[in-house]
């Protein structure tokens, strides 16, 4: 089985490098830019013939010549993936790109063999390191301190300038795993919730982390400070960096947290059920939109991330569709209250059978009884 991995390593390029980094970020959006704007005017093409295109480019626009080829070409390449998901109805029209936003450029890995030896454009040293990148030369990173060597091949680079003026280069490596499935011998049922993030069938329940709330408070006084400021005066920039700070340290917390609880659940479990998103929205009443934006984004990145972990583990992850809510429906007797439509009922003791239940865990359990038929309808099929 083949997966792909990204690593991300933070940056730290000399003044040169970052003269040529920067070019490289315009030379790049000028090509994205300049090509979507032909063909707004001429028509799509396909990115392979606009590449043949862009030689005639760069003998109008000598300074295209200093930068990584490379890149210019992924720009057109990414141009054409934009292209492609706006026809699939997966995303907007293209849109130009602006220098004012996080800056980056892709490059792709190429190697060659001469004389016997086998040479790479892009190449990470982990004792030392060190990366090699196209035209850049090398750089000193920083990351994956309990690493010596990244397996697998390199496939290509992004390097990047977020908002907090930080560098990062992300490389995408290719890995070649051979994973047998695991006999299963546990099963947990996943509640995806607001007020508790995950509930368990096994009755654990991961909270929404308190300290991404300190965080927003903090990022909203900001955003009513920056409000006040005179457009790009010094200070109005200072706190518009301190900003973009805040956002970077909810977006890593966030992403260690949800990576933790991934690994939790799909380390102690071979079979791992969550309900299906889509459907579960039809059942969730009102939510303020902003909650629900983050959380929705929340979810999704979890179920991807136990997805992936489950894979590359050989464990079993199902999505399941319940056409009912599964809160309502008591997982002893199967009996519906539909009093419980009010959400703000979170324990209760079954009106039939009389058993107590915790609102989110019952619902775990309902969602891991439908993964079990799930999961033997599957078996009995191979
Ligand atoms: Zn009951």
């Amino acid at each position: 089985m083949k997966i792909y991995k990204a690593y991300k390593f933070r940056l730290y390029p000399n003044d040169e490098q970052i003269i040529l980094i920067h070019k490289t970020f315009g030379c790049s959006r000028f090509v994205y830019n300049y090509y979507l704007d032909y063909q707004k005017k001429n028509g799509v093409k396909r990115a392979y013939d606009l590449c043949k295109n862009l030689k005639g480019l760069e003998k109008e626009h000598e300074y295209l010549k200093e930068v990584d080829s490379c890149a210019l070409r992924c720009s057109i390449f990414d141009l054409e993936g934009g292209y492609k998901n706006f026809f699939a109805k997966r995303s907007n029209y293209p849109k130009f790109k602006s220098k004012f936003t996080r800056q980056s450029y892709r490059t792709s890995c190429i190697r060659s063999i001469y004389k016997g030896k086998e040479y790479s454009n892009i190449e990470i040293d982990l004792l030392t390191k060190y990366i090699k990148l196209p035209k850049l030369g090398k750089i000193k990173i920083r990351g994956y301190r309990n690493k010596d060597k990244i397996e697998g091949k390199i496939i290509n680079a992004t390097i990047i300038k977020e908002t907090t003026n930080k560098y990062y280069v992300s490389v995408l490596v290719e890995e070649d795993l051979s994973v047998e499935k695991v006999i299963p011998t546990s099963i947990v049922g996943i509640d995806l919730g607001l007020k508790d993030l995950v509930a368990t069938s096994d009755g654990v329940k991961y909270v929404n982390e308190k300290i991404i709330m300190k965080y927003e408070k903090r990022l909203k006084r900001l955003q009513r400070k920056l409000s006040r400021q005179v457009r790009n005066s010094k200070n109005y920039l200072k706190t518009k960096e301190k900003i973009a700070r805040i956002h970077a340290k909810i977006r890593n917390y966030r992403k260690h947290y949800l990576n933790d609880i991934a690994n939790e659940i799909v380390n102690e479990h071979d079979i791992i059920v969550t309900e299906n998103l889509r459907v579960k929205n039809m059942f969730k009443g009102k939510i303020k939109a902003f909650n629900k934006r983050l959380s929705d984004a929340s979810f999704s990145k979890l179920c991807s991330l136990i997805e992936w972990k489950s894979k590359i583990k050989g464990k079993y992850y199902y999505k399941i569709d319940t056409y009912y809510p599964s809160s309502q429906i008591c997982c002893h007797c199967g009996y519906k209250n539909s009093k419980l439509k009010d959400l703000s009922i979170r324990e209760y003791d079954c009106p039939c059978c009389g058993v107590y239940n915790d609102r989110d865990i019952n619902a775990s359990l309902n969602i891991l009884l439908e993964g079990l038929k799930l999961h033997y309808d599957l078996v009995s099929l191979a």
